[in-house]
């Protein structure tokens, strides 16, 4: 059978979005086809704001690709006329030799990222939002701040269909059947031929990449947000976005007030409870609530002071905590993007580019190998 389309993307969430308008921008004949809505919020990529940030603690070699993010934010905007990535400033707080602050100061120092050390009075002074323990300091990157997930994925969904791309929502693919020349991608209610096929489905990879069962955990996340106390100004000029290391108790992010509801609180990876991504999120309950209301009682008592509304989110964990995004091995007309590990959506704008050239042109010139299966599950398995 001849192919139908040059790619299909399957999964049109974050990373999908992305990759079809990428794949559609130059000039390929694409379709992409999503089980939901867009920017639904039974995955990984709602609730108002992601944090993006330079210095990247988690491991230097992130940086060139962080760095290729902003600049494709950027055109994203541009072309949207919209602002998709907002500049406060995100402060990571603890102590000096904690993985958070030495981590991101060990990738500023390495990178050449400005950057700012605050003390305990110094931020106390800046950023009166912050309950600070003795000991404590504060890594301000200037250049941190947030991306709008909902805007992001509607805005490359816009631009995917204004270059021609066929979107196919409330439609689910149950099986893709890669051979020699292409690949059978069949839904729920129809079949298509691709000469490659994009799998980008985020929490369900394992389905239609088999070969990460084992791997990808896909658990469940829970945040809140906060109202501040009478007066007090939690707005991004008084208060920048954060990630504070709380050592063996894990670590916090949050966001100024960027919208109605106010603070936003999350603990990286809750309580890493398994999770089958088939079946809907157990709703937040008093567990959940009772974590976060303490971290917003003990750590921003004037910033977020009562609480609004909570809600669950997913994410798909490797054991490495790294990305995943390669040709899978022995299929080579099947590139995956998973599992992005709760830290993806900032790198969104950029693995939508690395997908689009590993089915169009067979590789990247972006640096890519921090996120190969050969380096995740060594040469032979995934
Ligand atoms: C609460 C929370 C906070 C986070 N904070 C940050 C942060 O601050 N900074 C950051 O960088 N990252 C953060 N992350 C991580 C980031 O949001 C995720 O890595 C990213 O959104 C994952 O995108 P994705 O495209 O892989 O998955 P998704 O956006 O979930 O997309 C997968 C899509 O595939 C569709 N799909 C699944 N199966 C099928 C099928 N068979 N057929 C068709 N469609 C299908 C789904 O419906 C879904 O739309 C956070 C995540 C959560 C949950």
């Amino acid at each position: 059978m001849s192919a139908e389309f040059d790619v299909a993307v399957i999964g049109l969430g974050a990373m999908g979005s992305a990759a079809v308008s990428f794949a559609a921008a130059r000039g390929a004949k694409a379709i992409g086809i999503e089980a939901h809505f867009p920017a639904h919020a039974l995955s990984s990529s709602h609730g108002d704001s992601r944090l993006i940030r330079l210095g990247y603690f988690e491991d230097p070699s992130y940086v060139p690709l962080l760095k290729r993010a902003y600049h494709n934010w950027r055109s994203l905007e541009a072309r949207l006329r919209a602002e998709i990535l907002t500049v406060t400033g995100v402060l990571q707080i603890g102590a000096s030799d904690s993985k958070i602050v030495s981590g991101t100061r060990a990738s500023c120092d390495m990178h050449g990222l400005p950057h700012e050390i605050l003390d305990r009075d110094a931020m106390k002074r800046r950023f009166p939002a912050f309950a600070l323990e003795e000991g404590e300091i504060g890594l301000l990157d200037p250049q941190g701040g947030y991306v709008r997930p909902e805007a992001a994925i509607m805005g490359y969904l816009k631009l995917a269909a204004e270059d021609g791309a066929v979107l196919h929502f409330g439609e689910r693919v149950v099986s893709i059947d890669p051979d020699e020349t292409g690949v059978t991608v069949v839904s729920t209610t129809g079949r298509y031929r691709a000469r490659k096929v994009i799998v980008a489905t985020g929490a369900w990879i394992a389905e239609l990449v088999p070969q990460l069962k084992a791997h990808a955990q896909p658990i469940r996340q829970v945040v809140a947000w906060y109202q501040p106390k009478d007066g007090f100004v939690a707005e991004p000029q008084r208060m920048p976005c954060f990630l504070r290391d709380e050592g063996d108790e894990g670590s916090y992010f949050g966001f100024p007030a960027i919208g109605v509801d106010g603070v936003k609180i999350g603990r990286h990876a809750h309580f890493r409870e398994p999770i089958d991504p088939t079946l809907p999120n157990p709703p937040v309950n008093d567990t959940d609530t009772d974590l976060l209301d303490g971290f917003a009682r003990k750590r921003l008592p004037d910033a977020a002071s009562f609480r609004v509304r909570a809600t669950t989110c997913r994410y798909t964990m490797l054991p490495s905590e790294d990305f995943l995004i390669d040709t899978v091995p022995g299929q080579p007309n099947v590139v995956m993007s998973s599992a992005c590990s709760g830290h993806g959506f900032k790198f969104t704008s950029v693995v939508g580019e690395i997908l689009a050239d590993l089915a169009l042109e067979g590789g990247s010139r972006l640096p890519t190998a921090l996120f190969s299966f050969e380096r995740h599950f060594g040469r032979q398995s995934a």
